[in-house]
């Protein structure tokens, strides 16, 4: 399977062509955003004052997911791992599972029923959650009927990840022959199965459209997968395995693979957000990523929680004494008294939404932020704080989460805010993403 560079055959487009190509502009495809699910949706009954749900309550019926609480919709697809449907650590029910085989994947997450541009759907693997085994626990005849039955547009082949990073000149000396032969067997593999599965989807014809997946460990070996996939007969290629790289390794090997590149070429970066990189990005042919950063960061960030169209703020934390784990702890262990510590975080609220209602001054959410956090031993983050209230950022967002929860969605607090803030995070990286696209093109 692997060809060596020196005696690889005539590329069909030769590199000075393809640079000339993507400098003038011929790669002006729309570059689309997909969010991977991971079953995040938030209960539009909550009630923020009791901070209880309705009690008539259906999780499955009432809940909603992003792109059926911001209109239009947060991202222009959704990415569905089969690692996370029947996978270990599955998040889905055995209940869900047999819905989405049943519904199909459109139906199953209600797209069906939006209104607006049609989002699309696009399923994977799930490879790092199998990174550490030996191989994937699919073939690419599981993950195709997975695709098929689930009447998925888009399908990416089984891969193998490949978590090292080599850069020059070891790149160039030996481009091929990575120091840990590991490397070389995972993107073969990833290879093999990519060429079984564009021949199972010829035999069978399902409606997806059929993505190899270019697993590589330096530019050199990202562009010789390309180039094996082209020429199994990919026109749509996943690269994958590039979570952890640094922005300029990224180019790198982008670089290396627009020297092989046929000008029908799609990419799809997977796991891959740096908004201001993504006219870059199009210009070798990226037509779509994925990632979950923009949701994540608003409950995972130590500081950028709160996405504005320039800046990030950071949320206000009021932790939940009764319901965190380390300080119901600290509470049986009697180093914290349970009943102060109530009344401490019921008046870091209660001033939170008198603030927001404009009842009270600054200065007095921020005093009992402060009290609290001395209470619970945890750093003052006044200056942040003072920083995010003072804009009072959720007022100005006209996106329908702040619009309904005001204050509550700069509150880092519980799944129902955290999740809201989510997003809101990811309707305002959709619309940096749309307002990078626009500038020059
Ligand atoms: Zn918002």
């Amino acid at each position: 399977m692997q060809v060596p560079a020196s005696s690889a055959p005539r590329r069909r487009i030769s590199s000075t062509q393809a640079r000339r190509n993507w400098r003038s502009g011929v790669r002006r495809q729309p570059v689309i955003f997909l969010f991977p699910d991971s079953q995040d949706q938030v209960d539009p009954s909550y009630d923020f004052d009791r901070e209880s749900s309705s009690l008539d309550r259906v999780r499955q019926r009432d809940d909603r997911y992003a792109h059926e609480v911001i209109v239009p919709a947060p991202y222009d697809g959704v990415l569905l791992s089969k690692a996370l449907v029947d996978g270990r650590g599955s998040k889905y029910t055995l209940a869900q599972r047999h819905r989405l085989y049943r519904l199909g994947v459109r139906r199953f997450f209600r797209l069906d029923q939006l209104e607006g541009p049609l989002l699309t759907t696009m399923g994977d693997c799930g490879a790092f959650t199998y990174v550490r085994e030996e191989k994937p626990p699919y073939s690419p005849e599981d993950v195709l009927e997975f695709y098929a039955e689930c009447d998925f547009d888009y399908g990416i082949s089984v891969d193998h990840v490949i978590l090292d990073y080599q850069s020059e000149p070891a790149d160039v000396v030996r481009p091929l022959r990575p120091p840990n032969p590991e490397w070389a067997k995972r993107q073969k593999l990833t290879l093999e199965y990519a060429g079984e599965f564009l021949r199972l989807h010829r035999v069978r014809q399902p409606r997806f459209q059929p993505l190899g997946v270019a697993q590589g460990w330096s530019p050199r070996s990202y562009a010789h997968a390309v180039e094996v996939l082209q020429k199994i007969g990919y026109s749509h290629i996943a690269l994958g395995g590039m979570v952890p790289l640094k922005t300029p390794e990224i180019l790198s090997c982008l670089r290396a693979i627009s020297d092989v590149t046929y000008p029908e070429t799609h990419f799809h970066l997977l796991g891959v957000t740096r908004t201001k990189r993504v006219l870059e990005f199009r210009k070798y042919g990226v037509t779509s990523f994925d990632s979950t950063s923009p949701f994540r960061q608003a409950f995972m960030d130590d500081t950028d929680n709160y996405y504005t169209a320039d800046r990030s703020y950071v949320a206000i934390r009021v932790m939940q004494i009764d319901s965190n784990h380390r300080l119901k702890q600290r509470v049986l262990a009697g180093q914290l008294n349970q009943n102060k510590g109530r009344s401490l975080e019921a008046k870091c609220l209660q001033t939170l939404g008198a603030y927001d209602r404009h009842e009270v001054e600054l200065e007095t959410p921020l005093r009992a932020l402060r009290r609290y956090a001395t209470f619970l031993g945890e750093e003052d983050r006044t200056d942040e704080y003072r920083r995010t209230l003072e804009d009072r950022p959720w007022r100005a967002c006209g996106c329908a989460i702040c619009r309904d929860a005001g204050i509550q969605v700069a509150i880092f607090r519980g799944t129902e805010r955290n999740k809201r803030r989510g997003f809101h995070n990811l309707h305002v990286f959709n619309q940096r993403l749309h307002r990078e696209l626009t500038v020059v093109s």
